[in-house]
């Protein structure tokens, strides 16, 4: 049988066909069965044809039409994504041209000033570079991209920084700034996250600060003294800060760094547009500096916006993989599967249950679900929050800061919750419902495992989610791509396809089926497949985490040791050490300070500030 769908494609787009399913290019027709297949196309139409289990093109698999008259011989997608896919416009340089100034009333808002001069690039003598990022940081070796991106910074060129997170963003304008002198600018869109931030990057012993609108005038005129005093290697402010008085105050600065932090918030494209950031578009003229734009999640149209937007000059793009193996990947319809009946809020309490002490997110679509989960999940003796827009202000940021220092260990939360938040060790993600697009599915479970530990992520969702989701809909100009992003997320969540290929498809990377992170590759070992007693629950868990027994105890030990640490400097444990460094601890058991300094994220100012007592706790448990 022979269904075919034609799919009108852009010049230069490479398909990418998952299988099963018969295609037929070029007047010749193959059957395809669970293969991969990049096509690169001129513009034309490629035929899709349908086999019994589904047919798939882009990555992402569809499921078979209700019925065959669903089929019509027409493009499955007119919508524009394709071109979307290809890219929009793009001019001579590759990215789309930005509208002319005036066009938007916000653009304007920023005093621009007279255009500065570029500065002369920074010259490093070779071991600079590493020497600083072990002394600070504590780190041998960079991540992916981190290098490039510092390199861009210091030789004065543009640069627009995809990295996910987990991937050690912060760290590129931290170094950076130090390297390069004078101060940078850090742009960061979330005033209640500054100050950990600040704190993050002062328990590492850079000078750093933040001026916004929460700060009381006498401070603000001393911080405000400071940053002219050339006190500060970062600063951190709101887009909003730079077209008020500040703004003036920053031209009297040595600025020589812009990094804009979530710049995807710029970009109307984007699932998180933030009219402020369109603030920004005289940066670059007016303080004549190299722009370092960052984001964890940007679609090709996104990357564009972004770099025209900040008018950014020849940027170099540094885009790192969307692939994050510690992250393992759960996706479960409710109602039947398989042999299971789903009960989500069931299958939530043992997931966190089995999970007691760690910390994690449950995401929902309503706020009654995420009152209604938090006060289950205390009735099992889970210390749980909920939070959403319908609380207070004050409300929420107790249940921010409860959480960020370990106090809550899960927060029940509506999107609203999680963004910016660089809590390192958030061990699970749980979506009760189905997100309204890939884009912020992979936002919110790349909250987990920053710390590179393996972090499971479970999906609950079905087509009643769908209905939910699109009668949420704001009507408007983009109505029609919020139901095509719905579309899309439950695409996602039918398709067997590798979920991490898929995503990265969805973001145009190119990866092979990851083989051990998602469902559809591997057995993850649930516990929702099991009959789960609490203990059986834990032992698969610490099965997965792969540490001796002993060592075990006294990574046990050295988190009481950083709790009470970290409560004695009213700061979230994780700043003192992460889980992983925590880890290597426990397994290395270094006697002195220069084994302590070989340890992964411990630098020179966390040896000189907490050193000396995790080595005494160390002789200490292995004297007994
Ligand atoms: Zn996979």
């Amino acid at each position: 049988m022979a269904y075919r769908h034609a799919v009108s494609v852009c010049a230069g787009v490479q398909l990418v066909l998952t299988g099963p399913f018969e295609l037929r290019l070029h007047g010749v027709i193959a059957t395809l069965r669970r293969a991969w297949l990049m096509v690169p196309c001129r513009r034309g139409s490629v035929e899709v044809g349908r086999s019994r289990e589904g047919y798939g093109v882009g990555g992402i698999s569809y499921a078979p039409p209700v019925n065959d008259s669903d089929i019509d011989g027409s493009s499955q997608r007119d919508d524009g994504y394709w071109e979307m896919l290809a890219g929009q416009a793009p001019d001579e340089t590759g990215f789309p041209v930005r509208p002319p100034a005036g066009s938007d009333p916000q653009a304007s808002a920023m005093p621009t000033g007279e255009p500065k001069t570029p500065r002369a690039p920074v010259h490093l003598d070779g071991d600079e570079l590493f020497g600083e990022l072990a002394d600070t940081f504590g780190y041998g070796a960079f991540r992916p991209g981190q290098q490039e991106v510092i390199e861009a910074a210091l030789s004065g060129v543009d640069c627009l920084a995809v990295m996910p997170t987990g991937s050690g963003k912060s760290l590129t304008y931290q170094l950076a700034a130090r390297l390069i002198g004078g101060t940078t600018l850090v742009v960061s869109p979330l005033i209640a996250l500054m100050k950990d931030q600040v704190d993050a990057a002062v328990e590492m012993g850079i000078s750093a600060t933040f001026i916004n609108s929460s700060i009381e005038f006498e401070e603000r005129s001393q911080r405000i003294a400071r940053l002219k005093g050339g006190e500060y290697e970062l600063v951190y402010v709101a887009p909003e800060g730079l077209g008020a008085s500040l703004g003036s105050v920053l031209d009297e600065a040595d600025v020589r760094l812009i990094a804009v932090d979530e710049a995807h918030c710029i970009s109307q494209w984007g699932h998180d547009f933030r009219p402020a950031y369109r603030q920004l578009v005289h940066l670059k003229s007016r303080f004549g500096v190299p722009v370092l734009a960052l984001t964890a999640t940007a679609t090709q149209r996104v990357r564009g916006d972004i770099a025209s937007q900040l008018d950014l000059v020849d940027p170099l793009v540094v885009q790192t993989s969307f692939f994050r193996p510690n992250l393992k990947l759960h996706v479960y319809k409710k109602g039947k599967h398989g042999d299971t009946q789903i009960r989500v809020k069931d299958y939530i309490g043992k997931i966190c249950a089995s999970r007691r002490g760690e910390s994690g997110i449950v995401y929902t679509l309503s706020r009654k679900s995420a009152e209604s989960t938090a006060q289950y999940l205390r009735s099992l003796g889970i210390r749980a929050a909920a939070y959403h827009a319908g609380l207070d202000a004050e409300t929420r940021t107790a249940v921010q800061d409860d959480f960020i220092r370990d106090e809550t260990n899960v927060v029940c939360a509506t999107v609203a919750f999680g963004m910016g938040i660089d809590k390192s060790n958030v061990r699970f993600v749980i979506h009760r419902d189905m997100p309204k697009s890939l884009e912020g599915y992979y936002q919110e479970i790349g909250r987990a495992g920053r710390d590179g530990l393996d972090s499971d992520c479970f999906l609950f969702y079905s087509w009643a989610d769908v209905i939910q989701l699109e009668r949420m809909v704001s009507v408007g100009d983009d109505e029609s791509s919020q139901r095509r992003h719905i579309r899309r997320m439950y695409d996602h969540a039918e398709s067997e396809a590798c979920r991490h290929a898929t995503i990265a498809a969805y973001f145009g990377e190119w990866i092979e089926p990851c083989g051990s992170s998602c469902d559809q590759c591997a057995d993850l070992g649930s516990e929702l497949h099991e009959a789960p007693t609490p203990r059986a629950a834990k032992a698969s868990k610490e099965r997965k985490q792969e540490l001796p027994a002993g060592a075990r105890d006294l990574f046990e030990e050295l988190r009481t040791l950083r709790r009470r640490l970290a409560g004695d400097r009213q700061l979230p444990a994780y700043m003192v050490f992460n889980d992983a460094t925590l880890r290597e601890m426990a397994t290395a058991l270094p006697s002195n300070h220069d084994e302590l300094l070989a340890i992964n994220g411990v630098g020179a100012k966390k040896i000189e500030t907490y050193g000396d007592e995790f080595l005494a706790a160390i002789e200490e448990w292995l004297s007994r």
